[in-house]
């Protein structure tokens, strides 16, 4: 069988190589792995391939920024073109970017089967680029794999029980399999001092809203122990608009093993991500979650995570909080990638 994998951003990376790994256990699958360029700094991009060894791209569009329509025009155009070249049985696609939309929409229209990894997540904000990119297609997908009991539910609701299989979560395989390895590196400590918070920030709704960027850094300014952002591309460009303390060590984003390493140091995360929310959660360290809602409900179970949305004074009195101590398990078992090439090739065959 003849699988086309889309990927283009960060995440994209992350979850394509639990696949990419696990295809050494199903020969009978080959892969062509398709990058859209739609992120394409060094540490934003080649760190993840070099790291998490995942096999270098047959294709690579080079798309690079733009407009969402512009990009995921150009993608949807590109990716076709190779798709009537490859003739793959089946395109892959992870999670919520314009190439996820991009990747669905052109198989589709070729009437080649689409699997989408990641299924069932919902915010229920359309106003989020993700959202729409989401929603759309998981409709126009064959194989939806969910990764919590929480997304099969919503699938069921939108009527996409029948396409629908519970997977458990590819970015929890991640965690587990690369824990032990990146608490083994000896990366610089990004800050002196021995306590700090972890953030990120990306989010459109953030970034692009100067009030709640500017309440999110005076937030981190005050706060009560460091705070390190590896900084997104988006918001660099941004930061000359900013007022900001010395309480915020920024620097240029981090790879995969040096995060998860800082994650497990931090005494907190603060974070708009969708991975960083879980990564926190894999493990043990409470989440701040800078937004109004969460597609990763899960999270939020006894205090793990909380919503604050751009909040400064939220912010800082979340921060306080003590600890939570209970917490289950709802992302699987750690081999959703597995149980994924499973069906992937019951059904190939
Ligand atoms: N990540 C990383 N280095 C960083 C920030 C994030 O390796 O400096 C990883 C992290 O594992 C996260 C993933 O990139 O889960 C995707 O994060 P991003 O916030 O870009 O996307 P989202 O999860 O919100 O779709």
């Amino acid at each position: 069988m003849k699988l086309a994998t889309i990927i283009g951003a960060r995440p994209q990376f992350i979850k394509a190589a639990v696949i990419s790994r696990n295809l050494k256990n199903h020969p009978n699958i080959i892969e062509i792995l398709i990058h859209t360029g739609q992120h394409y700094d060094r540490n934003m991009s080649e760190i993840f391939f070099e790291e998490l060894e995942i096999p270098k791209p047959q294709y690579n569009l080079g798309v690079g920024s733009g407009n969402h329509g512009e990009q995921t025009g150009k993608m949807l155009h590109q990716i076709e073109l190779v798709l009537l070249k490859e003739k793959p049985d089946f395109v892959l696609v992870y999670g919520d970017t314009n190439s996820t939309l991009a990747g669905a929409l052109a198989a589709s229209k070729l009437n080649i089967p689409i699997a989408h990894v990641e299924a069932g997540l919902r915010s229920f904000n359309r106003k989020m680029p993700e959202e729409i990119n989401r929603i759309a297609t998981d409709h126009i997908s064959d194989l939806l794999f969910a990764p919590t009991q929480n997304a099969l539910n919503l699938l069921e609701k939108e009527g996409l029980k029948e396409r629908s299989v519970l997977s458990g979560d590819i970015m929890y395989d991640s965690v587990m399999f690369y824990k032990e390895k990146a608490l083994r590196q000896n990366f610089q400590s990004p800050i002196d001092e021995q306590e700090f918070y972890l953030a990120t920030i990306h989010r459109q709704e953030n970034t692009d809203d100067p009030k709640r960027l500017q309440a999110i850094f005076t937030a981190f300014s005050n706060l009560d122990k460091p705070v390190f952002l590896p900084l997104h591309p988006r918001v660099r460009n941004l930061l000359k608009t900013i007022h900001y303390s010395e309480n915020i060590k920024i620097t240029e984003p981090v790879g995969y093993l040096n995060l998860l390493q800082l994650i497990s140091k931090a005494s907190k995360v603060l974070t708009d991500s969708g991975g960083l929310q879980k990564e926190a959660f894999f493990m043990n360290v409470p989440c701040i979650t800078l937004r109004d809602e969460t597609e990763w409900i899960e999270t939020l179970e006894n205090g793990w995570n909380h919503i604050v949305g751009a909040s400064e004074e939220r912010i800082i009195e979340t921060t306080k909080l003590a600890n939570p101590k209970v917490k289950g398990n709802p992302f699987g078992d750690g081999k959703a990638g597995e149980k994924i090439l499973e069906i992937l090739t019951s059904i190939g065959q």
